[in-house]
């Protein structure tokens, strides 16, 4: 199998503030995997905070590609393969193969990827659009503007927070999501959720900094609002460690390097009783819709990442109020947009 890589700068809509800084473009990669006639598609949308960047995708895709082989129907084999080369890590780069191996197996086989691992396309959930950081007025302007979106994930973590929520609440009756990005102390956690939780809040994400495990426990006491850990919980391995710590875990394939990462941590999860959310950060239509293809396997997602950018270059996943509808074409199912209709 060959594989190609391409540079794809996403320009947001609107600055992306989070707690630990702003974003204005999304520096992916484009990847390309063939095998014969048929070629799959990924997508690497690297994180800093998770160490990489467009060149490191770059510079992993070789040492991926050298345990490829031959038959890309073995997703199993091949996808360990990608763990033993880098076991942490890499996450973007193994993902973008990852997800264009399962693209290639789908086409080969003339079924969609959801069909592939044996769900059901009626069960996705409806995603959340996340209103990133600003004046209060500003987000509960972008929360007005958001109306075609019942639920809402707010981005947190300024000295305004408490302002924020309840501008925002003010504003819309949508489900509201709080995410901290890591933000807060156990103590300014505990405060600052009580205080927002007379604004019906579905639950919290990552209150506190991502290696405070303790601190996880100490605000899920401490609370009556459900807490999910999205920057604690990166891969496999860190999924039982949450159990009893958290309800929830946030999956993003960004973070765990691809599609069976995340069913392995999906089914963990379950075992642990634990609730499961499908993330992403700033991506185009084309892994999005990797990752939707799991999502009837899931209570939450928030892959809202073609909301946010200008000029998405895909045409895949749609959105019915919210509600991730299922390309049912083979594979991913996702074309360029000038050729969809
Ligand atoms: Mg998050």
């Amino acid at each position: 199998m060959d594989v190609g890589a391409e540079a794809l700068d996403l320009k947001l809509r609107t600055p992306f503030r989070i707690s630990r800084g702003v974003q204005l473009v999304a520096e992916n990669v484009l990847v390309s995997l063939t095998s014969g006639e048929i070629t799959g598609t990924g997508e690497a949308a690297p994180s800093g905070f998770y160490g990489e960047k467009r060149a490191t995708v770059l510079a992993a895709l070789p040492f991926l590609e050298a345990i490829l082989g031959d038959d890309p129907l073995l997703t199993e084999d091949i996808t360990e393969g990608f763990e033993r080369v880098f076991h942490h890590g890499n996450a973007a780069a193994k993902a973008a193969l990852d997800m264009a191996l399962y693209d290639l197996a789908g086409k080969r086989l003339g079924i969609p990827v959801y069909r592939l691992l044996g769900l059901n396309p009626e069960r996705t959930p409806v995603t959340s659009f996340t209103i990133a950081i600003d004046s209060p007025e500003a987000m509960a302007r972008k929360a007005r503007e958001a109306r075609d979106y019942p639920i809402l994930k707010i981005k947190v973590g300024t000295p305004q927070d408490i302002e924020i929520v309840r501008a925002i609440r003010d504003a819309t009756d949508a489900t509201l999501r709080v995410d901290a990005n890591a933000a807060w102390t156990a103590k300014e956690a505990i405060t600052t959720i009580n205080k927002l939780a007379p604004y019906d809040i579905e639950f919290v994400e990552q209150p506190v900094a991502a290696g405070d495990l303790e601190g996880l426990r100490l605000v899920r006491e401490n609370v009556a609002v459900p807490i999910i850990a999205d920057e604690s919980c990166v891969v496999p391995d860190d999924v039982a460690k949450m159990a009893g710590r958290v309800d929830g875990i946030n999956i993003k394939l960004m973070k765990c390097g691809g599609l069976r990462n995340a069913l392995k941590m999906i089914a963990t999860a379950r075992a642990h009783h634990l609730k499961v959310m499908l993330g992403c950060m700033i991506e185009s239509s084309l892994s999005i819709t990797a990752a939707a293809h799991l999502s009837p396997l899931v209570d939450y997602a928030d892959l809202d990442g073609p909301l946010l950018i200008q000029d998405d270059p895909f045409d895949g996943v749609r959105y019915d109020s919210g509600k991730l509808v299922l390309p049912d074409r083979p594979g991913l199912g996702v074309v360029p947009r000038e050729m969809s209709l």
